[in-house]
């Protein structure tokens, strides 16, 4: 590796501890690094893991770390991880020339007709306060968010209202989410991994539907 990229790996890392250590904890944003650097040095700068679990074995990270280091790592736009099996997490060489993170990017866009039949399965309701609004007023977001290893499929997809739209990145509040596909949800939200990647489960049920699954259905 060239000495710019060097010094940009450096830029990036302090950035990364700095931030880690603020969101996430000193744990888990020594671990981030320890993957990045796992990353660095891995001749294709790809590694593919048949699960997270594989990871957190082969790259020595203990479990309770794995998932929030490599979602602080995604935050970052350093590391991409795919969405689908097997888990591959890949270096994205290009981004260390930025000075921004990207999580925005890492998200995928929601295609209309997604939003379109999200919203009309959550009876137009804002899934905190349960107030019936008019398509404009409503955002999509994700219950486990992206940037905590959420998945974005409709599973994981909710109806907020402008005003209770979190935008907190790295919160995941159980009692937020009161009202889930027109129905209140019974105590509070829970959380499975499956697949790589968080779900929740409402009402006794993980909610796991895909957007594949909704095509299929339609
Ligand atoms: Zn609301």
């Amino acid at each position: 590796m060239s000495k710019v990229n060097a010094d940009r790996i450096k830029w990036w890392s302090e950035k990364i501890a700095r931030y880690g250590e603020k969101s996430f904890g000193p744990s888990v944003s020594r671990w981030a690094l320890f993957v990045l650097e796992s990353l660095r040095n891995s001749p294709k700068k790809v590694l593919e893991y048949p699960s997270l679990y594989t990871a957190s074995e082969k790259l020595g990270v203990p479990r309770k770390y794995i998932s929030r280091a490599l979602a602080l790592l995604t935050r970052s736009g350093l590391v991409k991880i795919t969405p689908q099996y097997p888990l591959q997490v890949s270096f994205n060489i290009s981004s260390i020339y930025r000075y921004k993170n990207s999580a925005q990017k890492v998200r995928g866009r929601i295609p209309l007709k997604d939003r379109e039949r999200l919203l009309r399965e959550d009876k137009y309701k804002c899934g905190h306060c349960g107030v019936e609004f008019s398509p404009s007023e409503l955002e999509i977001d994700h219950i486990v968010p992206v940037s905590l290893l959420g998945s974005d499929e409709p599973g994981n997809w909710v109806a907020i209202c402008h005003e209770h739209n979190r935008r907190k990145w790295h919160n995941f509040d159980s009692h937020f989410i009161r009202y889930y596909r027109g129905k209140p949800v019974k105590g509070s939200v829970g959380v499975r991994f499956k697949n790589g990647f968080f779900w929740p489960n409402i009402n006794g049920k993980t909610r796991e539907e895909t957007r594949k699954n909704w095509k299929e259905n339609i």
